[in-house]
């Protein structure tokens, strides 16, 4: 008998974290970052004290308290002590891996907290993705999905209350099995890249496994890797076989974007093992239809064609296929794409893996965006040397409006002033509506800005008696990376499992109700809960 244990994603969107075992063997289904339940307790300028290790997030509920799985190095004195009383505390000795379906946050964080010593198994894809961010992104301990500087125990210097700080330079390196692909099938630059990075020098990290996915790899349960489609590139869903039959997890997909046959095939391919159970994302459950990412080009080009002055686009930084969207649309009208050096190292990264992504210094509507930044990191320094004629200033931006498409979110709103945008610019917003509190006083700010600035906001949700919402003539924007509620239930009667156990959903009811007399018995797990299939 298998046995499920739920220790996030439950009733929330994001934070999945399911717990795998049959005899002794032992997988995690992602191991992700609960941004809700993190945000009831946290915000930008009060977080988890990377000094206290696992302390803080154990003792405020964001990390399961099982012994054994996690790095020695972030524990404190006196840690298992304290969480042996918790209901949810729980010995592991041994966990054979992480089937990680993509390299969103709140399915990858924390990773960063486990062994270095236990496998990630993912598509090539998804391992480059969560290099690129963590080299690309802030240091904190919740980024360090792919490598990390080991943490000691003592009182900093004049000090005498003891912490976690790491002072030693060598990264260890997780290690990433590929699922997807043979180690012979990647070029020397992209094994360059991971075993070292572009530029810098090697350092002690560990090799890609090539993980051929049956019982005799050394991996302890037979499993199958299926392609999806999502809002960022690599994602997958994963099937594992047990002795109560295959079971099968979806990760975050959708049947609408660019790559919908993957999903398609993914559904056909599962259908044909007869899985005991699907564990499927509810992200969407509610909404009827989807916007198309073909939708979001048409409606987006038909405003910026219009737009006499500066277009400033504004979506998920990780999205690449909203990215290309936007490309085409500079294509279009005769602009640049100027884009964040972020978001080039991680089409650089991409190309490793991916041909067809455009290669900046080539690429003549691409160019890069310097922001005004008083300390360079050294990766920002190397990309923008490599990409010299490609480089564009405020001031070049200034005196050509006319002539740029601005990748910005509103954190790099800041950057107007320098800027000085021009009557008849634009905002073109292609992300989703404000999720709560703290967000919607963000999009108030950013109101706030556009009016200044004398921007003319199109797609961004206004407010009006508390509710937001974008105005009926600028919908269709954003293409979700989530299915809607209908085409979910079309994945459950695509496969047809004898049990489905919904997650990453603020509704998951909706299932009972909608699958009820299916020959499909929906079963809704509860925080720590176990299910049997
Ligand atoms: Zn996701």
């Amino acid at each position: 008998m298998a046995r499920l244990t739920f220790y996030g994603g439950v009733n929330e969107i994001g934070g999945n974290k399911i717990l795998l075992e049959e005899g002794g063997r032992r997988l995690f289904l992602d191991f992700g970052f609960p941004y809700k339940r993190h945000k009831l307790f946290y915000e930008e300028y009060l977080k988890p004290r990377s000094g206290a290790g696992l302390l803080d997030p154990m003792a405020m509920g964001l990390l399961p308290p099982l012994e054994g799985i996690y790095r020695e190095d972030l524990e404190t004195p006196g840690l298992w002590e304290r969480f042996r009383d918790n209901s949810l505390y729980r010995k592991l000795e041994r966990v054979d891996g992480v089937l990680l379906t993509h390299a969103h946050l709140d399915h990858s964080g924390y990773i960063s907290f486990l062994k270095a010593d236990i496998p990630v198994y993912s598509t090539a894809v998804t391992a480059f993705i969560a290099k690129a961010i963590q080299d690309s992104g802030r240091s904190g301990l919740e980024q360090q999905v792919c490598y990390f500087s080991p943490a000691t125990w003592g009182p900093p210097e004049d000090w005498k209350q003891p912490a976690l700080f790491s002072k030693s330079k060598v990264k260890q390196q997780r290690q990433f099995c590929i699922a997807d692909k043979s180690l012979e099938t990647l070029s020397a630059d992209a094994l360059q890249f991971w075993a070292s990075g572009f530029w810098e020098k090697a350092t002690r990290q560990r090799e890609l496994i090539s993980c051929p996915l049956n019982p005799h790899s050394g991996c302890s349960l037979n499993l199958l890797c299926f392609p999806v489609d999502h809002s960022i590139p690599g994602a997958c869903a994963w099937g594992i076989e047990t002795s109560s039959g295959w079971i099968i997890y979806s990760g975050d997909l959708r049947l609408h974007g660019k790559r919908a046959a993957l999903t398609k095939k993914f559904i056909e391919e599962a259908a044909r093992l007869h899985p005991s159970a699907l564990i499927l994302e509810g992200t969407n459950v509610s909404r009827e239809a989807n916007i198309t990412e073909r939708e979001v080009y048409e409606n987006a080009l038909k405003a910026i064609a219009k737009a006499k002055s500066l277009v400033i686009a504004d979506f998920y930084a990780r999205d690449v296929d909203r990215l290309l969207t936007f490309l085409q649309i500079a294509r279009d009208t005769n602009r640049k794409l100027a884009i964040l050096p972020k978001d080039a190292y991680l089409l650089k990264t991409m190309r490793l893996l991916e041909p067809e992504i455009p290669d900046i210094a080539r690429d003549s509507n691409l160019v890069i965006y310097q922001d005004t930044i008083a300390k360079v990191d050294l990766w920002v320094r190397n990309i923008c040397k490599e990409c010299d004629s490609k480089i564009v200033l405020a001031e070049d931006v200034g005196s050509a409006q006319d002539k740029f498409i601005l990748c910005f979110s509103f954190l790099d709103i800041n950057e107007l002033p320098s800027i000085r945008p021009k009557p008849g610019s634009l905002y073109v917003f292609s992300s989703s509506e404000p999720h709560d509190e703290e967000q919607e006083i963000d999009f108030r700010r950013l109101h706030e800005w556009l009016e200044y600035f004398g921007i003319k906001a199109f797609g961004l949700p206004v407010e009006s008696n508390g509710e937001w919402s974008t105005p009926d003539e600028e919908k269709g924007l954003h293409a979700s990376g989530h299915a809607c509620g209908p085409d979910l239930l079309s994945v459950v009667h695509g496969i047809k499992p004898k049990i489905l156990i919904p997650v990453h959903s603020e509704e998951p009811e909706f299932y009972s109700e909608h699958l009820r007399g299916n020959g499909t018995e929906v079963r809704l797990p509860k925080v720590g809960g176990m299910v049997e299939v």
